[in-house]
């Protein structure tokens, strides 16, 4: 096939994400990719400001990561996992529980994003069914989240940007709650936790569980809220008995500046997720983490076990390439790569304040955000944007970048500036 006939078959047969099949957005065919660079099939390199979904934290086609993979792939590719384990479960499992957030002491292995809020959603209803408070059945989360595309996830997805109405009769209800206003750095005043507040007094005895994404909310809005927020949330949770699971997977791995996006209120949740940037971006996969308590309460009573299972649990390639990525995030001073890279992120993106489209400029750790007052059109942006050698997917009103972490500084400049002279003429 040629390049003009894989699209063609592209365009016939092939869904790509949120598209119609009748009227797909274009889609740009990659043939490789190597640091922060992608080279398309014509040969146009492109710089990632993506990190492909927040994944790719140490770029593309990385040595180390290449070769975890490679050992791997003589010993085993796959083993199932009732009955067995092996090395790169066990050591990948030590490697992430000593750096977890404390209290986090028993690891669940999932083969994405969406399956591990499944099974931290299905623990915290196992918990309160063990701990014979069969009531706890339902969630409480804020507007504008994210947490996947399957079906609990999107229960506790954005009602309005996460497709409710589509579904609506067939998906669980569940409690929501305004986004706090209070952005990242500012104290959270009372009016900011009131209806959070309001909500688990009033329905704690229904609630098994509160699931928000910490401090960065992101596929749903790309908004930084106070810390000082989320740290009244765990209080409030603790005080009216209902679990707290923190959603780390695009916040986890040092994103926000931070290993783990809770570090910044200084709190700890009850069960918490982790994918995306994992495997360092090689292959999907995830997990969900639990405190002690959760799991014991789970297997001291009837049926005695937590009812999960994948087929690829615990994928031995997954877990040896996520284990080496895990090595390259602690070999890393994150402070100070997150923190240059945020400096000059704020530096950069401010002028775009100033544009008259721009409603708002935010940053935080590798996060910069240009939020327009109108929303953009996507295909024409991208299009601009592959022109000017960048890669940047926006949608809605949100203009953002993500960069993988190994960026330089001339390679994040000239992300900014193009990024910056598109949209100034947008
Ligand atoms: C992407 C994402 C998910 C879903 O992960 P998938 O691997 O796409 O299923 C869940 N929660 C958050 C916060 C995410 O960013």
């Amino acid at each position: 096939m040629n390049t003009s006939e894989l699209l063609q078959y592209d365009r016939e047969h092939i869904w790509h994400p949120y598209t119609s099949t009748i009227d797909p957005l274009p889609v740009y065919p990659v043939k490789r990719a190597e640091g922060v660079y992608i080279e398309l099939e014509d040969g146009r390199k492109l710089i990632d400001g993506m990190s492909s979904w927040w994944c790719e934290v140490h770029g593309y086609n990385h040595p180390v990561l290449n070769a975890a993979i490679e050992k791997q792939l003589k010993e085993m590719s796959h083993v199932m996992f009732g009955g067995f384990t092996h090395r790169p479960a066990v050591e990948l499992a030590k490697k992430i529980l000593s750096v977890a957030p404390r209290g986090m002491d028993k690891i669940f292995f999932c083969d994405s994003g969406s399956v591990a809020v499944e099974v931290a959603m299905k623990m915290a209803l196992q918990y309160w069914y063990a701990a014979g408070k069969e009531k706890k059945k339902s969630f409480l989360t804020i507007t504008r989240g994210y947490h996947g595309d399957t079906w609990n996830a999107m229960s506790v997805c954005d009602p309005l940007t996460g497709m409710h109405s589509i579904f609506q009769g067939c998906l669980p209800v569940q409690h929501f709650v305004d986004r706090p206003a209070c952005r990242f750095g500012q104290p959270c005043r009372e009016e900011d936790i009131l209806p959070f507040q309001t909500c688990l007094e009033t329905h704690a005895a229904e609630i098994a569980a509160v699931i928000l994404e910490p401090i960065v909310q992101g596929a749903g809005g790309m908004w930084f809220y106070s810390a000082d927020y989320l740290k009244q949330v765990r209080e409030l949770c603790d005080r009216y008995g209902v679990l707290l699971i923190c959603d780390e997977i695009a916040t986890g791995f040092g994103r926000t500046g931070k290993l783990w996006a809770v570090e910044h209120a200084g709190i700890s949740p009850d069960i918490m997720c982790i994918g995306k940037s994992i495997t360092g971006g090689y292959m999907s996969f995830a997990a969900t983490l639990a405190t002690d308590k959760v799991a014991t309460c789970i297997c001291t009573e009837n049926p005695y076990v937590f009812m999960h299972g994948p087929t690829f649990m615990g994928n031995p390639l997954a877990c040896a390439v996520a284990g080496a990525s895990v090595d390259l995030i602690m070999s890393y001073d994150l402070e100070k790569m997150i923190g240059g890279i945020e400096r000059q992120l704020q530096e950069e993106l401010a002028p775009a304040a100033a544009f008259p489209q721009v409603a708002d400029v935010r940053v935080l750790g590798t996060i910069g955000v240009i939020e327009t007052k109108e929303p953009v059109n996507m295909a024409v942006l991208q299009a601009k944007f592959v022109e000017e050698g960048i890669w940047v997917r926006p949608f809605g009103k949100l203009v953002y970048i993500m960069p993988p972490y190994i960026i330089r500084p001339h390679e994040l400049s000239r992300l900014t500036q193009s990024l910056l002279k598109i949209v100034k003429e947008m």
